[in-house]
């Protein structure tokens, strides 16, 4: 990274209303960072302690550079976490779960039955053959048994790995074998704009060639729509009959694995990341309890789906393990109309409210009389992630959802560090464009190549320079590609994305590495440019990439999608042109603009700029398997 990589930084910034601060568990975010720094082995060793273990740790930390082993020696079940303590706390009749189905269909779930029907499912696995270390693979909609089930498979030590239910056979098929895994289990049917989709049909292309699998238990929800192959198949409720109710939770050693899962595969080939139990319970406990501050009457709604870390951390172990009542939707966010999301919150009640940009970004098109016919007073929290979060974006969400007052948590972090890692606490000032500070327990910088400290308005890259308990511990069957994290700058863990931070040590993500831009010897990043782009009132969503330019090396394209009733036009090329040139400077003015009616996007939405880069320069598109329709 040259010297002069230079970003203009946004001064604007919000108080959040001092009560947030005074309730919250965290407390002064600065005195919580300080007693980190002073201690951080003390810090995790107090954080471990609110889980659940069966076996004390004796050590808190073993650093081998770059293999961690967190809580050696302890012995734990995260699902004692999630659901037997709360029952002994008294909680059984709390509402753990409500499930919402596209037409309205509600079910719900105490933590009593949760439990109940975890420990059923986990027996009907035993039942089945599998055992401890096992792999099993999801290809489920996300309905509660696909949340059962989950549970079921870390109650018995079996190692799940959960492949979203909208990607293709082949995807699913590369990911099964990978993973060698002896389940599949899937449903009949999802259900999506009004429409079922056949899921078992996909499992019966992707189980081809795939000599692992042994069965395959298929969650019937349209009254057994389908004949099952006896051989291989299993129905999800019969393989309960007559399993007894009680199953000992598995006890698993800190270190051994809990989930694979592949990452979202933006930047190239996705990666199988590997988590392991007593490390990612206590990391998304902490987070879900001290980030989120989940209360005892909050609810939450994360609307990610359980196939990407997201859902993982804050849908499923984190807000479980912390006691709350979680919401779970087959929803799309615009169908049947772009009021359905609002409408859920309003009479579901919740309070804390996660999604993503891309899900902004699509509200702020459709437009706030949408949101506005809703009753929101519930909502105390409002989250992000996945992209960063550009200021327009922050504003209107704010504005609009949040009425001003209620604190939006940018939160940056990735599949491989399995929790929130930066973020604004509650009570702190939120600046937009900014995600924030480093949470407590985390050590984060932004770093030249060599790994030398960036002053505050220098970009570079964005490091963690300590291991962390929720922190992967390798890349399935590739080791190789999770050494290359810490060896690219010695010591450091490099995520991958490039930052800058200011002069309060707030963090503002650039974009990716892999997408840098260098213009005549100046480095930008993606992020910079697309916000200045999506300040103008025309632009809806951009992306940027570089092009080859002979002079510059390299020059910026912009791909634009339009707001509703502008049209493309020489004028406003002109005009985009020059309000990027006004913002951040003539280096980063756009060679040239397309406009297009949608970008290439992964299915989790965020914005694929390789596909865009592979196709301007007529390269291979590359590993597409994460691609959206
Ligand atoms: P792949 O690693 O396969 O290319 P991916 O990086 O998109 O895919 P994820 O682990 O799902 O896979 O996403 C993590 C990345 O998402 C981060 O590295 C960062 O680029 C981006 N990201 C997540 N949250 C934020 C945020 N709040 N602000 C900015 N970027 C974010
Ligand atoms: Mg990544």
């Amino acid at each position: 990274m040259s010297e002069d990589f230079e970003v203009i930084l946004h001064t604007k910034s919000y108080l959040p209303d001092p009560e947030y601060k005074a309730q919250s568990h965290l407390g002064d975010y600065h005195n919580a960072y300080q007693e980190f720094l002073k201690n951080p082995e003390g810090f995790w060793d107090r954080m471990a302690r609110e889980i659940e273990w069966m076996k004390p740790w004796d050590k808190v930390l073993e650093w081998d550079y770059p293999y961690a082993r967190w809580f050696s020696g302890g012995t734990l079940n995260i699902t004692t976490s999630c659901l037997d303590r709360h029952i002994k706390a008294g909680r059984r009749n709390k509402l753990a779960l409500i499930w919402r189905g596209e037409d309205g269909e509600e079910r719900v779930y105490t933590y009593r039955q949760l439990h109940r029907d975890v420990m059923r499912f986990a027996n009907a696995l035993k039942r089945l053959g599998v055992k401890k270390g096992d792999r099993i693979c999801f290809y489920m909609p996300l309905v509660p048994e696909h949340i059962i089930a989950l549970l079921a498979c870390a109650r018995i030590g079996a190692v799940h790995s959960i492949v979203y239910a909208g990607f293709g056979a082949e995807a699913l098929h590369a990911r099964i074998r990978d993973a060698e895994a002896k389940v599949v289990i899937t449903a009949d049917v999802g259900k999506r704009r009004g429409k079922v989709i056949s899921l078992r049909s996909i499992v019966d292309d992707a189980i081809r060639n795939t000599p692992s699998v042994e069965k395959v238990i298929v969650l019937c929800r349209e009254k057994c729509s389908v004949e099952l192959y006896s051989e291989m198949e299993e129905d999800f409720y019969s393989l309960l009959d007559g399993v007894e109710t009680d199953c000992p939770p598995e006890e698993m050693d800190a270190e051994d694995p809990l989930f694979i899962l592949y990452t979202s595969g933006t930047t190239g080939m996705p990666k199988g990341i590997v988590h392991t139990c007593g490390g990612y319970a206590t990391g998304v406990h902490y987070t879900a309890r001290y980030i989120f501050d989940l209360k005892e009457n909050d609810v939450l709604w994360c609307t990610a789906d359980t196939g990407w870390i997201t859902g993982h951390s804050y849908i499923v172990y984190g807000p479980l393990s912390a006691g709350a009542t979680v919401v779970i939707t087959e929803t799309t966010p615009d169908w049947p109309d772009p009021g359905i999301w609002w409408s859920i919150i309003e009479e579901l009640g919740v309070t804390i409210f996660y999604t993503a940009p891309t899900a902004i970004r699509m509200f702020m098109r459709v437009g706030e009389e949408w949101p506005n016919k809703y009753n929101l007073d519930s909502l105390r929290i409002i989250g992000s992630v996945g992209e960063p979060l550009n200021p327009e974006a922050f504003e209107w969400y704010y504005r609009v959802i949040g009425k001003n007052r209620i604190p939006v948590l940018d939160t940056w972090w990735q599949t491989e560090t399995g929790m929130h890692m930066i973020t604004t606490p509650l009570g702190e000032p939120m600046k937009p464009g900014f995600a924030g500070l480093p949470v407590p327990g985390i050590e984060v910088d932004v770093v030249d190549k060599d790994g030398n400290s960036m002053p505050p308005g220098q970009g570079g890259l964005l490091v963690i320079k300590k291991p962390w308990p929720s922190m992967m511990r390798t890349v399935y069957r590739n080791d190789e590609r999770y050494r290359k994290y810490w060896n690219q700058i010695r010591n450091y863990y490099t995520a991958g994305d490039l930052a800058v931070k200011d002069n309060d040590g707030y963090i503002m993500i650039l974009g990716r590495s892999d997408d840098i831009i260098i213009v005549a010897g100046h480095n930008l990043g993606t992020a910079e440019v697309e916000s200045a782009l999506v300040e103008h009132e025309a632009v809806a969503e951009a992306a940027v990439i570089g092009v080859p330019d002979e002079i510059k090396g390299q020059a910026v394209k912009a791909f634009v999608i339009l707001v509703k009733g502008y049209e493309p036009s020489q004028k406003l090329v002109s005009e985009l042109t020059y309000h990027v040139r006004m913002s951040i400077g003539p280096i980063a003015m756009p060679a040239s603009i397309e406009f297009v009616d949608s970008l290439p996007r992964t299915r989790s939405g965020k914005i694929m700029r390789r596909i865009l880069k592979a196709k301007e320069m007529n390269m291979d598109l590359g590993d597409t398997s994460t691609l959206e329709e």
